[in-house]
């Protein structure tokens, strides 16, 4: 019969890759708590308006990357595109205002887009996000870009680099947005077929065009660091200023324009050189317009997402993350001696131990060939002779050197079991 494979655009993360995951996920987790943010945890799927107004039908997100299907009562459901949209709306649904104060949250999981599938870019694919809601301090702007930097530290990524712009607030973009068709117009033809499209709906966006031609024409567009008013012009110049402080590089790019419509003022990337052409490993940016946008009182914000794919792949071109060697692997042999190792494995779990145990029931030999390919710091040795007197071996993998002890001696001494695997992991 045929066989089913995943669907184009989809991975499947398996257990080799899994560290990676995990030690991404338990720095941005630590590194997020130290600062005061909360986790939260959102719906995959939502009511398609939901993304509709909060990203704006006229992104490519909204307008040809969802997954959007009706239910079985013809209600139109998309998944996730992103992780915002559904945050706001639940700290709208639940009143999190009402808490006083700001709100420090951040979420991970799976998003989906029709895109076109590459190394770095899939159709599921996965955000850590960090959202700051409550506060248009320029201070605000610069806590997150901090923490997004002090995470790709703590994983010891190299070669990033911060982009930073600011697309000003609704009436700076306007004027700015006229002075982009005025501009771009009379290269229509030679701008690739998207960008045409978007001189009407979304003229911004032309300056974020993946084609070469575009990008060179783009390259004289004039500057949205010159349309921004008094109030933008000093938020902007108030972060770059504390970003200094702090001692953060970065560098301003005015064709950084965030691909979503509510963003307002500070845009930010972090790039790295060691990805090619899906470099962007951080993106986010002020959106102090989607709470209201999505039918809340007018409350400024400030977040990002890092995308995971993409820092697994360095993670693992500078192979980082360590595979989970047991503490015991476990051999045993025999219908009496098989089930009495089941027990000890357990209580050594039980004692915070991690022990892999060989089912195989085969020789000896192939159960030992085994545990020297698990790496385990100790095999456990337990045939029918050893369980007729409740004995057990214990061979340190390192000094080859082999000890008999009682089963309940085992797990008396184990304290001192644990130092000598603590030495062996330091060695
Ligand atoms: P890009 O320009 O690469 O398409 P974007 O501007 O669409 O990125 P955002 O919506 O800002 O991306 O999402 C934040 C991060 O999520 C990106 O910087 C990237 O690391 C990651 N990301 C976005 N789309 C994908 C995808 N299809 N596959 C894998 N990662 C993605
Ligand atoms: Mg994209």
């Amino acid at each position: 019969m045929a066989i089913i494979q995943a669907i184009r655009g989809t991975k499947d993360i398996l257990p080799q890759e899994i560290p990676y995951w995990q030690q991404v996920e338990t720095i941005a987790s630590q590194i997020l708590a130290r600062a005061m943010y909360q986790e939260i945890r959102c719906p995959i799927f939502e009511q398609t308006s939901l993304f509709e107004r909060g990203i704006g039908e006229a992104t490519d997100v909204v307008g040809k990357e969802m997954y959007t299907f009706c239910d079985r009562k013809d209600r139109s459901i998309t998944l996730r595109p992103e992780g915002t949209a559904g945050v706001v709306r639940a700290y709208i649904e639940h009143s999190l205002y009402s808490l006083g104060g700001v709100q420090r949250l951040w979420y991970k999981g799976a998003m989906f887009r029709y895109e076109r599938p590459q190394e770095g870019r899939q159709r599921q694919f996965h955000q850590i996000g960090v959202e700051l809601i409550g506060t248009d301090a320029p201070r605000s702007d610069v806590e997150v870009i901090a923490l997004a930097v002090d995470i790709l530290q703590a994983l010891g990524l190299k070669s990033l680099r911060l982009d930073l712009n600011s697309v000003g607030n609704k009436e700076d973009r306007s004027n700015y947005r006229e002075a982009l068709v005025n501009y771009f117009t009379p290269y229509k033809l030679d701008l690739d077929p998207d960008s045409q499209d978007r001189l009407t709906r979304n003229p911004l966006r032309i300056l974020d065009s993946k084609d070469a031609k575009t990008k060179e024409i783009a390259k004289n567009a004039p500057s949205i660091i010159n349309y921004l008013g008094v109030n933008s012009r000093k938020h902007f110049e108030q972060v770059q200023q504390l970003l200094t402080d702090l001692k953060i590089e970065h560098k301003i790019n005015p064709c950084l324009v965030r691909g979503l419509d509510y963003y307002t003022h500070t845009a930010f990337e972090i790039q790295s050189d060691d990805l090619g052409s899906q470099s962007t490993v951080c993106g986010g940016g002020r959106y102090d317009g989607l709470v209201r946008e999505l039918g809340g009182t007018e409350t400024p914000a400030f977040g990002c997402a890092f995308g995971m794919e993409r820092l697994i792949l360095l993670l693992q071109q500078q192979g980082k993350a360590q595979k989970t060697k047991p503490d015991f692997y476990f051999v045993s042999k025999g219908e009496k001696a098989e089930a009495q190792a089941l027990i000890l494995a357990q209580k050594l779990r039980n004692l915070g131990f991690t022990v892999e145990l060989d089912l195989s029931g085969s020789a000896f030999g192939k159960q030992f060939k085994r545990a020297d390919r698990s790496e385990a710091y100790a095999c456990l040795i337990l045939g029918e002779e050893e369980a007729l007197i409740n004995n057990i071996n214990v061979k340190w993998m390192l000094s080859k050197k082999q000890e008999t002890f009682s089963q309940s001696k085992l797990l008396e001494i184990s304290d001192q079991l644990r130092q000598q695997i603590n030495e062996s992991k330091q060695n």
